[in-house]
């Protein structure tokens, strides 16, 4: 008897783009761009230009690529 092994690497499974979204500490807005290596959730990464308040990773998630 053999098990399907949950987060296995599936061959035929479609290749999410993965995203980062960064957002201001004060301002809480939003800026959505691709997944660069060394992104973190909660990583500090600059000064808004804005406010001058730190700039997070508040999400890192994968999406599927829209069908044509
Ligand atoms: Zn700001």
């Amino acid at each position: 008897m053999s098990l399907p092994i949950m987060g296995a690497p599936d061959k035929k499974a479609k290749k999410l783009t993965v995203y980062t979204i960064e957002e201001c500490v004060k301002c809480k807005k939003p800026v959505k761009r691709e997944f660069k290596d060394g992104d973190l959730v909660h990583k500090i990464l600059d000064k808004c230009k804005d406010c001058n308040e730190n700039i997070m990773i508040s999400l890192i998630y994968g999406e599927e690529p829209k069908k044509n």
